[in-house]
């Protein structure tokens, strides 16, 4: 273990919610062109996924996609692609394509209906859609899974068990501090695993939350990574860095598209402020970022800091 290794071996246990969890091994990277945070995407089609579930899939997403391709290719930088299993049902060229440019594809369910109002069989059947839909599309297995909305929360920690049970070996889907609309007050930053029944285990990957004292910054996404300051954003990002953890950012496709809201009138003006916040500037300043900052694929970035 290099000197300046976190190492978390020998972590205690944790009982969160009635589940134990443990540190991963966690090595900060001595590799300076290793990845060291994940830059993700989750693929969704904003109407469909924020307005009415049983809308179809719209082709914007294919439109949205390529410009996250261009831009990557522009920074030559690969992401990990969260597709949502109806997506990839409806767009399967789409995510062969994604493959094909070397980027890793994995699951971000199948519906977008949160899964903390699903029953145990609706959510068996919904995340062993996701992991099927997107595999038959990708060509490729999937193993890593990031809930709609963050949908794992305090009353459904018993979810994991489920994602773990069809297949899922890391989750992404906790989001680690209470929000307006979810999280989870106080829970672990670093990767760690959350121990289930019958010998399973998942590794949980968090998204990344700035710690400041006791005060928590979301800066993986959404409404703060739009509007923060670029300059805060990266020191953020970094210190996220000298705390010894990967920074897992996330972005939807529809966030490339600032004039996208203009072909819906009436949304309710609530959701259009929130949604339009800061997207004019939004593939500027993440283009600004990926060139900062390295980022990569969730599955190199875990190699790079070792973590298991
Ligand atoms: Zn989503």
């Amino acid at each position: 273990m290099s000197a300046q290794g976190l190492s978390t071996a020998h972590a205690p246990v944790l009982t969160r919610g009635g589940l134990r969890t443990v540190a991963a091994d966690c090595v900060r990277p001595t590799d300076r062109s290793a990845p060291r945070h994940a830059f993700t995407v989750d693929v969704e089609d904003w109407y469909q996924s924020c307005v009415d579930f049983d809308a179809p899939i719209n082709d914007r997403v294919v439109r949205n996609v390529d410009r996250i391709l261009d831009m990557l290719s522009g920074t030559n930088v690969r992401g990990t692609f969260f597709v949502q299993g109806m997506v990839a049902e409806a767009l399967p060229r789409m995510v062969e394509a994604l493959v094909r440019e070397g980027h890793e594809v994995q699951s971000h369910g199948y519906s977008h209906r949160p899964l903390n109002r699903m029953n145990q069989a609706a959510l068996r059947d919904e995340v062993e859609r996701a992991k099927k839909t997107v595999e038959d599309a990708a060509g490729t297995s999937v193993t890593a899974f990031r809930a709609q909305d963050f949908s794992v929360l305090g009353s459904n920690l018993w979810a994991l068990e489920t994602i773990a049970g069809v297949g899922f070996e890391i989750d992404s889907s906790i989001f680690p501090m209470q929000s307006a609309r979810y999280g989870i007050g106080g829970w672990t930053l670093a990767p760690h695993h959350v121990i289930l029944s019958g010998g399973m285990r998942l590794l949980e990957v968090p998204v990344a939350v700035w710690a400041r004292g006791s005060l928590r910054v979301p800066v993986a996404g959404g409404g703060y990574f739009r509007v923060l300051p670029e300059a805060v954003l990266e020191r953020a990002i970094r210190s996220v860095d000298t705390a010894g953890r990967p920074a897992v950012i996330y972005c939807h496709p529809y966030e490339f598209a600032p004039d996208e809201l203009a072909g819906y009138p009436n949304l309710p003006w609530k959701l259009r402020v929130s949604q339009g916040l800061g997207r004019s500037r939004f593939e500027a300043r993440m283009t600004k970022l990926l060139r900062n900052v390295p980022f990569g694929p969730l599955r190199d970035v875990l190699d790079a800091w070792s973590v298991r």
